[in-house]
This record gives structure tokens, C-alpha cells and sequence, in this order.
């Protein structure tokens, strides 16, 4: 720590012992891994600075909310949540409210704030976690609002983390997005792409393995672009294999792969690996090559469909999920049919997927669209039934074989636990509570259109 860093820690202290109660933190992630895992390190921040975290903001001195931009019906249900604080915040005037994460670095939600919520003092933006201390102190001293935004550095490595997880961590490997899809705002809130050192990713993976973590995920808006800006000569696929290497028993997941930059070298790690998963989420978005040119998403369908093809000729059981955007403003009845046409053709295992939520400042939001509302939730109700049949039909390939895949829950009523294999499907098998975090084998010995069954071996 510096020694600004600890004058601010210091002058935090010094508040904290005026309290007359333990000093309580509530911290909320909405979104995306990312945004979870950037969660994580909040409330790290303030657990080293004396707050006790708490899941209940009735109680809290500090709640932050750490939210997501992507999706405008997301962002709304934040700003009806931070509304519900208000009340709160009038039994205990001392109260911290802070908005931070993607959705703190938009213009018009932060005028909306000040305007309207002027008990949210606390503003970061994005990739500002560090910032935390400083601006808190800054609010304690009196200020009626700091907002601390546009911090486009990678965070400090030094960072403390609480995990949610004792068996299942996510490491970013990188920060931002180089890529202006023409619909996405995180370029905008998240700035450029920045890659963290190798060193300090196979550090931190290397110690969560040894401190006995079974899944690993690896997070970035474009992993495959990793290594691009460091002084070493490094990609994504070398980056793997080099965390393949650490010795032990575990998982190792990543999202998100960007079409136009997956090779056959990712494909072939992944298969020759002994930890990685046999899985690829590769977001196609849409079926039509018009609607991706305008997207500007720099593949084809062509290109799209050689990377399937190449994994599935290396191993036929591989599988793909994808994220996919229905009502594009563009998109016509054609182009969802091609979108229909690239569901049959992948079989993906899993599907996320967004009805097109125009963002402001995006180029896709100045575009007339050429389809109604209700047009658009009919192609989105049909893709979901279809997608539930096709899934349900292909996981029938892994019938009768061996798979290995780690409990992550375990309902008491039914006995059953729930995990998700190495080819990444969600699988239930009968347990026990002692099983949570374990790697298993089993047998799978049915297949719904969610989830493979399968009886311990
Ligand atoms: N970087 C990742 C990629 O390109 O695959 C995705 C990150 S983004 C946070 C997750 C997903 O949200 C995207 O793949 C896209 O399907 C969806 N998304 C992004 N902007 C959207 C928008 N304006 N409306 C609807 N869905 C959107
Ligand atoms: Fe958004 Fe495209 Fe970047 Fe993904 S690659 S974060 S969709 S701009």
C-alpha cells in the first residue's frame, strides 16, 4: 500500500471508531461475471477497511450498488432498488449509498442522480476499485457527492478479494473491449483493452488451486485478444496452456471468445489440455451476414461455421453455447430465420439470449427499426422453444458415457446435486451435501432439455 493509500485507509479508521456499532458493508453486483467478480474485490476494499460485510442493507453504513449498463431494463430495476433505499437512508443520515460498475460512467444516469437521488453521494466508475478508500474518506470529510470515473488503468494486483465461493473463483485476464459492436456500450464504460501479466494471472490461479479451488474461470470481453499491449509475446491459447501446467485437480473455464479471433490453436489446447474445458462459448448474435456487418462484428457465418466444424472434427462431442440478440433494429423475418438456421445447424448446448436493448450512444440506437415489439417477442418465443428441443436432443450424445463434473449445490428434499460437466453442461446426480466442490465421475443415464442425469460412479 502507499502511503497515500494508508493515510486514506487511516482517516477511514478514525470515522469508523466514532461509530457506536460495528461498522457494516452491503455490497450488490448485477450483470455479468465481470461485474461479480469486480464485486468481489469491493468487498475486499472494505473488509480490510474495518467493515463487516452484511447481506442485509437495513443494517449497513456502506451499501454499493455495482451494476451493469448493458441492458436498459436491467439498469431500471437498479434505479427502482436504489430508490428503495431512500427510507434507509432517513433512519440513519450517516449512511454511504454509492452507485459504481458500468452503469456509474453513463451521463444521463448520473444526472438522473443528482437530480432525483441526491443520498447516493458515492459514484465510481468501472475499473476505478481502487479509488473505493479515497472517495469514501472524501464523503465522510463532507463532500455532497464524489464521483470518481473514466479510471482506464488495469486495478491494482494487490487488491483483497472476498470470493463467494470456496470451490469456484473467476480471474480476469483482461479489462475492457476494443471491439464497438455497433448495439454494446461496454467500449464506452469500459474502456480499451488492457491485458493483465501473465505472471500475475498464473500467480493467482496457482494459489487458488493450492488453496483448493476446483473451477477456475477466466474473464475477459474478448479473451481471445489477450496478450495484446504487454511487452511479453504471449496469446491466449499460450496463457492456457501455461495455467494448464499448475499441478492438481480442477476446471478450467473461460469467457468470452470473439468469433473473429477464435483459431484452431484455441481448439487444439483446449483438447490437448488436461484441465480446460471441452466447451466454447462463442457468441454468434445473429444468423444473418447482413445483420453482422452491421453489427460490426468482423466474422461470417462462413467463418463462424469453420470453427464449429474444426472442434467437432476433432471431437464430435465439443460443445458450443452462444449469446444471441433477437430485434436487432435491422433485423427483418429473413434474417431471424438465419438466426433459426444457425441454432439447427450448431446444436449449442446453451443459449443466452437478449432482446435488443437500444443503449445511447451506440451506433445501433440511431438506427428506425424495421420490425414492431411484438414481432420480436414472437421470433424470441420461437427460438426458445426450438433451442429447449434442440438441446435436449444432442445432449443425448453423451448417453451412457463417463463424464466428470463438479457438485455445486445440493437440495436437501431431493437429494440431488447440481454441476456442470467439463464439456459444460449442467448435470444432476443423487448426493450428498459432502460432495459440494468435489470433481466426480459418473455415468449419465438420462437427458432433459436443461440438464444431463447421471448416477456417481
Ligand atoms: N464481450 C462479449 C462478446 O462479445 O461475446 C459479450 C459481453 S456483453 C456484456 C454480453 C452479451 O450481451 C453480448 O454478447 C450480447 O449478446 C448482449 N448485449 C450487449 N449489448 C446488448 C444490447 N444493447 N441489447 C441486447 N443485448 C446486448
Ligand atoms: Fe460488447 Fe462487442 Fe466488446 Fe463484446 S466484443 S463487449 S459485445 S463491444
Amino acid at each position: 500500500m502507499t502511503d497515500h493509500g494508508a493515510q486514506t485507509a487511516a482517516g477511514i479508521r478514525s470515522v469508523l471508531e466514532t461509530f457506536s456499532h460495528t461498522p457494516k458493508a452491503h455490497v450488490q453486483s448485477f450483470g455479468c461475471q465481470l461485474n461479480f467478480c469486480d464485486g468481489e474485490k469491493y468487498k475486499g476494499i472494505l473488509q480490510d477497511l474495518g467493515y463487516e460485510l452484511t447481506d442485509t442493507p437495513e443494517e449497513a453504513d456502506v451499501i454499493l450498488f455495482n451494476a451493469c449498463a448493458v441492458r436498459a431494463h436491467a439498469e431500471s430495476r437498479v434505479i427502482g432498488r436504489l430508490g428503495a433505499l431512500k427510507p434507509i437512508y432517513e433512519k440513519n443520515p450517516r449512511l454511504v449509498v454509492g452507485l459504481c460498475g458500468c452503469m456509474a460512467e453513463e451521463d444521463e444516469v448520473r444526472a438522473l442522480l443528482r437530480k432525483s437521488y441526491p443520498f447516493v453521494k458515492l459514484i465510481l466508475g468501472a475499473g476505478a476499485m481502487e479509488k473505493l478508500p479515497e472517495s469514501l474518506l472524501k464523503v465522510y470529510q463532507g463532500e455532497k457527492r464524489h464521483e470518481t470515473l473514466k479510471f482506464a488503468g488495469l486495478p491494482d494486483e494487490s487488491l483483497p478479494t472476498v470470493r463467494e465461493s470456496g470451490f469456484q473463483a473467476s480471474v480476469p485476464v483482461m479489462y475492457g473491449c476494443n471491439n464497438f459492436c455497433t448495439y454494446c456500450i461496454v467500449p464506452y464504460v469500459r474502456g480499451r483493452e488492457r491485458s493483465r501479466r501473465p505472471e500475475a494471472i498464473e500467480q493467482e490461479v496457482r494459489s487458488l488451486i493450492g488453496q483448493g479451488y476446483k473451477e477456475i474461470l477466466l474473464l475477459g470481453q474478448n479473451v481471445n485478444s489477450y496478450g495484446r499491449g504487454l511487452d511479453e509475446e504471449i496469446n491466449f491459447p499460450a496463457l492456457l496452456r501455461r495455467l494448464d501446467a499448475i499441478e492438481g485437480d480442477y476446471f478450467i473455464r473461460f469467457m468470452s471468445s470473439h468469433p473473429k479471433d477464435a483459431t484452431p490453436e484455441l481448439i487444439d489446447t483446449m483438447l490437448q489440455s488436461k484441465h480446460i474445458e471441452h466447451h466454447l462459448h462463442l457468441p454468434v448474435q445473429c444468423g444473418s451476414d447482413r445483420v453482422l456487418r452491421e453489427m460490426n462484428r468482423h466474422y461470417t457465418l462462413e467463418k463462424y461455421l469453420e470453427t464449429v466444424d474444426y472442434a467437432r472434427s476433432q471431437s464430435p462431442d465439443f460443445g458450443f453455447s452462444s449469446d444471441l440478440i433477437v430485434g436487432f433494429p435491422t433485423e427483418t423475418d429473413a434474417d431471424f430465420e438465419g438466426t433459426m438456421q444457425i441454432i439447427e445447424r450448431v446444436k449449442y448446448d446453451n443459449l443466452y439470449t437478449f432482446i435488443y436493448s437500444p443503449r445511447s450512444g451506440t451506433k445501433a440506437a440511431e438506427m428506425p427499426f424495421v420490425s414492431t415489439q411484438a414481432q420480436i417477442a414472437a421470433r424470441m418465443e420461437r427460438l426458445l422453444k426450438r433451442q429447449r428441443e434442440i438441446s435436449e436432443a444432442f445432449n443425448g450424445r453423451f448417453l451412457g458415457k463417463q463424464v466428470r463434473f463438479l457438485a455445486e449445490k445440493h437440495d436437501p428434499e431431493t437429494g440431488l446435486m447440481l454441476g456442470k460437466t467439463r464439456e459444460g453442461l449442467v448435470l444432476e446426480a443423487k448426493g450428498t451435501p459432502e460432495h459440494i466442490g468435489r470433481l466426480l465421475d459418473v455415468r449419465v443415464i438420462g437427458v432433459k432439455n436443461w440438464a444431463l442425469t447421471g448416477e456417481m460412479l
